[in-house]
């Protein structure tokens, strides 16, 4: 694609650094039938490609977002199956990075948006005002649910997303070590996070038992916490977050030394294996966080190395695998969690069109409920189809999003491969 920035305009790094991804687009159209909004809607605009241009207009004119660019870019998931599909390699993600970081820049929201977009930025990447926004939605349910049709979408989106009950904090997320059990074979620290600590505190104790049974030293390291994900999805600046996390890996790289940083949330995952990008012009942190993103992984990726030990326990269930987004688009792990499974004694079936995401998306599913419901109603019927007694995945937001649309258990895979090779049997899971 040609394009027509000033010597003034590349003079900044990020637009530089747009101007290259722009230039590799072929606008061949390939990356439109495998994105959800585009599947959905059918506008051009709504696609991989029409984004593209709306992104490269404003860009190159240097002018403020205007509204029509501000809905087609919101409407965008991040699910990144356009970078899957895309023959050229067009690293559309830090492309629409770079527009969302614009239109905060330089387009004024409506107050109201305004205010639910600084709510979401407050409180979702701390836990203890995340977990205390809950108990008040849980005991306002019965009152909501009354009048639950005359709220507005978003507000009951939240409502309809927010656990039943607000599982208590978990001591095991607290920054200690964990012991290897037998012989060490890495140390490896943790992302305890934050969101998903709240909403489902078994998924950080079933991936400590589990590693540390296959021979890891696990670490929950002091000062480390919110990605930044949650932020940097809503236009924001989350390099703050990511300081204090490759602050803290760096402490512990320098002093019990780690092999792997390991995170169980494929959001979280994409967002820390990319701090390197992040921090590329700042000589303080740019190798610090190189250094942290290289060893990066997601949990099923370490369990993959190390090999998982026999099961223990009677499996054999049929798990239907959900693929999130982040985990098979965002960083191309596709086949381990589902040998992973199968090892394990699971029968594993594939989701019929599973490179569709099922609306979750960090805070899209609060932000566009009607997209996300009908992504998510989409994804159950898929579901569905394959029969299966309970439904498998790798992130809290594809959990809760996929969870409030179908009756049969939705757990993380780790708490699956816990259960086998001798942990706690998952809640609701079937016999
Ligand atoms: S598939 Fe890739 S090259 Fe083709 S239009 Fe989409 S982003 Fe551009
Ligand atoms: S990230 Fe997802 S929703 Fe956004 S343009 Fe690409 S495929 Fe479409």
């Amino acid at each position: 694609m040609q394009t027509n920035f000033s010597l003034a305009q590349l003079a900044d790094p990020d637009v530089k650094v747009s101007e290259k991804i722009l230039r590799s687009c072929v606008h061949c159209g390939f990356c439109t039938a495998t994105c959800p909004t585009y599947v959905l809607l059918g506008d051009e605009l709504d696609s991989p490609r029409g984004r593209i241009y709306l992104i490269k207009d404003m860009l190159e004119s240097g002018r403020a977002a205007d509204s029509t660019v501000v809905k087609h870019v919101d409407r965008c998931l991040s699910c990144l199956s356009c970078m899957s599909t895309c023959p050229s390699g067009v690293d559309y993600m830090h492309l629409v990075d770079h527009a969302r970081q614009h239109i905060e820049r330089t387009y004024t929201r409506p107050l109201p948006e305004r205010l639910l977009r600084r709510v979401l930025n407050l409180v979702l990447p701390r836990p203890a005002l995340f977990r205390a926004s809950l108990y008040a939605t849980v005991l306002a349910r019965p009152l909501t649910r009354s009048v639950a049709r005359l709220l507005p979408a978003r507000l009951r989106a939240m409502v309809e997303l927010a656990p039943a009950r607000v599982p208590p904090a978990a001591a095991g997320d607290r920054p200690q070590v964990f012991p290897a059990e037998g012989a060490r074979r890495a140390r490896v620290a943790l992302l305890t996070g934050c969101a998903q600590r709240v909403l489902a505190p078994q998924i950080n104790a079933a991936t400590i038992r589990l590693l540390t049974r296959h021979g890891c030293e696990v670490v929950v390291a002091a000062g480390a916490g919110c990605c930044g994900a949650l932020t940097h999805h809503l236009g924001g600046d989350a390099h703050g977050y990511a300081r204090n996390n490759v602050d803290a890996w760096t402490r512990e790289i320098a002093g019990g030394g780690l092999d792997a940083i390991v995170i169980n949330a494929s959001g979280c995952g994409t967002s820390v294996k990319d701090y390197g990008f992040m921090f590329r012009d700042d000589p303080a942190y740019a190798e610090k966080a190189r250094a942290v993103s290289a060893i990066t992984c997601d949990v099923t990726e370490l369990m993959n190395q190390l090999g998982l030990q026999a099961p223990t326990q009677p499996t054999g269930q049929r798990v239907a695998y959900h693929s999130a987004c982040s985990l098979q688009h965002g960083q191309r792990v596709q086949r381990e969690p589902k040998r992973l499974l199968a090892a394990a004694g699971f029968e594993v079936v594939d989701v019929p069109e599973g490179h569709l995401c099922c609306g979750s998306a960090g805070t899209y599913n609060l932000l566009q409920p009607e997209l996300a419901g009908q992504l998510r109603d989409r994804k159950v019927a898929n579901i569905a189809r394959v029969t299966p007694d309970l439904v498998a995945a790798g992130n809290i937001g594809c959990i809760t999003q996929i969870a409030s649309g179908i009756a049969i258990p939705v757990v993380h895979t780790v708490e699956l491969l816990d259960y086998a090779t001798g942990g706690p049997r998952p809640n609701n899971m079937p016999p």
